[in-house]
């Protein structure tokens, strides 16, 4: 499936009907029904929700102490992104506060 933008395929399609009023008359006519019967079309078709990628945070340099925000001592993580190799630092325990690549957009398997 092809997702497009059915508002921009309106604007188009009265650009289409507008270029034919030079000729008036019956051609003018005809557009705007057609014009009208598309745009009926366009509207009347179900609204769908573009599938996300499904992905998976992998646990790539091992683990490195630090400290966190509050100044408690804690162990951090490297972890990319399946999908797209996009690496992220993340508390050890708490990847699964990521549901989502922030490069990619991929939906994370979350399981913690
Ligand atoms: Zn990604």
């Amino acid at each position: 499936m092809r997702l497009i933008d059915a508002d921009a395929l309106k604007t188009e399609l009265e650009k289409l009907r507008d270029g034919w009023n030079y000729y008036g008359g019956e051609y003018e006519s005809a557009m705007y029904q057609a014009y009208d019967i598309s745009v009926d079309t366009v509207d009347e078709q179900p609204t769908v929700q573009p599938q996300r990628k499904k992905g998976r945070w992998i646990n790539k340099f091992g683990k490195e102490q630090g400290y966190d925000i509050a100044g408690i001592k804690t162990w951090y993580i490297q972890i990319l992104c399946d999908k797209c190799g996009f690496i992220k630092t993340a508390i050890e325990g708490h990847t699964g506060q990521y549901h989502y690549c922030p490069n990619c957009g991929a939906e994370m398997e979350v399981k913690e």
